[in-house]
């Protein structure tokens, strides 16, 4: 067993790495006497450190800054491409994997048709996704991050239950880990969007709901800057609250959950009724665009059946700030609107007042949020509430392969030793 004074060294050496490594990640380039400033380590700390990452190639001098005064600093920074990571969205239609750089671009992208599979199937065809992605990435690949539908429990990476693919209690992280030989995050498709929009959106605040309603619908909680899993894993679950007693029946087997009123297959199926046809979500999203009535009230009544239920989470948790996406958000302004002014409609009028809604910029929400899942947890970067950085927790990392996690002399020796 390690003595515990080595352990305490080594867990305040990493420590300092990471919160030099988010300093410079966000505040790059940056000389190492600035660093020194915005962390409160001393110069010889942040210098030992900037040896570490330079020397692992996960940082580089870019040549030098204005003086003042003195000697010219040389700034330093973190190249977008020092590490690559494989993001991956298990969606309900699609599968993809896709090669992303530390600032979220997406370099290369795997899709593969994913309806009709579930159980083994689906688990072989999110495997070789991801091998096909792997084999396409041009640098040191830092790790996977999977956004998986249903529940999952992200401390183990384990899908407790999808429903759409028949997976019950599925050790998806360890087994990928162990595919790959690659650390391996896996998290809630809902929980993967909203920590895009927190580390790859425009404006970042502490707190944040993303809401996806495509498929199904469920919500990403950010709160105090870090994701929000509940007291379980089911935080955001919101698609399959009954709304509408004796409605429609649910995949979940029970009648009227949101999903059945306000998801995408809800408003094609009830589009279909009206029409006595069966209609696609294009033929849908033209109908709309054109104004077709029977499209506009179908849609619109969807957004405030989502609206009425996002009111709840306004009075529950003050959250100012609520992003939406998931293919619904391809309606658009009138469809937000819709929700908006039904949230607005059953929460507290002061707080209704203080809330915003606005449609997400991101696309591929769920492979830059698993990514971004994937760069915070390993790296430590970019989680901060207000973007200021600070001392990150001691990271869980889900099913390192080779069980060597605990024992690593370092970050800087542990990323030195990426392939
Ligand atoms: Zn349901």
């Amino acid at each position: 067993m390690e003595h515990p004074a080595k352990a305490t060294n080594r867990e305040t050496r990493e420590h300092n790495e990471r919160l030099v490594l988010a300093t410079v990640y966000d505040s790059g380039p940056v000389s190492r006497a600035d660093v020194a400033r915005l962390t409160g380590l001393t110069r010889t700390t942040v210098s030992d450190v900037v040896e570490g990452l330079l020397a692992s190639s996960l940082c580089e001098e870019i040549g030098h800054g204005p003086s003042t005064g003195g000697k010219a600093p040389i700034l330093v920074e973190i190249p977008s491409e020092a590490r690559l990571l494989v993001g991956v969205d298990l969606g309900d239609q699609v599968f993809t994997a896709a090669i992303v750089n530390l600032r979220g671009a997406i370099l290369q992208r795997v899709d593969a048709p994913s309806e009709s599979t579930n159980g083994e199937g689906a688990l072989r065809l999110a495997i070789d996704v991801m091998e096909r992605a792997l084999s396409l990435a041009g640098a040191p690949v830092l790790g996977v991050g999977i956004g998986a539908p249903g529940l999952v429990d992200a401390s183990a990476g384990t899908v407790i239950q999808a429903v759409t693919r028949d997976w019950r209690m599925l050790p998806l992280g360890p087994i990928v880990a162990d595919h790959f030989g690659l650390p391996v995050y896996v998290a809630n498709d809902c929980q993967a969007a909203v920590l895009a929009e927190h580390v790859f959106g425009a404006t970042r605040g502490p707190n944040l709901i993303t809401v996806k309603a495509g498929q199904g619908i469920g919500a990403g909680l950010v709160i105090n800057g870090e994701t929000f899993p509940g007291d379980g894993y089911g935080a955001g679950e919101i698609g399959h609250t009954i709304v509408d007693p004796g409605g429609r029946m649910c995949r979940c087997a029970r009648r009227g959950c949101l999903e059945t009123v306000a998801s995408m297959p809800a408003i094609l199926v009830e589009l279909s009724d009206r029409l006595g046809h069966p209609i696609s979500q294009e033929e849908a999203l033209r109908q709309f665009r054109l104004g077709e009535p029977d499209a506009h009230e179908v849609v619109l009544e969807a957004g405030r059946q989502l609206g009425a239920a996002l009111g709840g989470l306004v009075g529950a948790l003050h959250v100012r700030r609520f992003v939406l996406a998931g293919t619904m958000a391809a309606f658009g302004e009138p469809w937000l609107e819709a929700v908006a002014a039904a949230a607005a409609d059953r929460a507290l009028g002061a707080l209704a007042a203080d809330t915003t809604f606005e449609l997400g910029r991101i696309d591929d929400v769920v492979v830059l949020g698993a990514s971004a899942l994937l760069m915070t947890r390993e790296l430590g970067l970019s989680l901060h509430p207000f973007g200021s950085p600070r001392p990150p927790r001691t990271p869980v990392a889900v099913a390192v392969a080779g069980a060597a996690a605990a024992s690593t002399p370092g970050l800087a020796a542990r990323l030195g030793a990426a392939p």
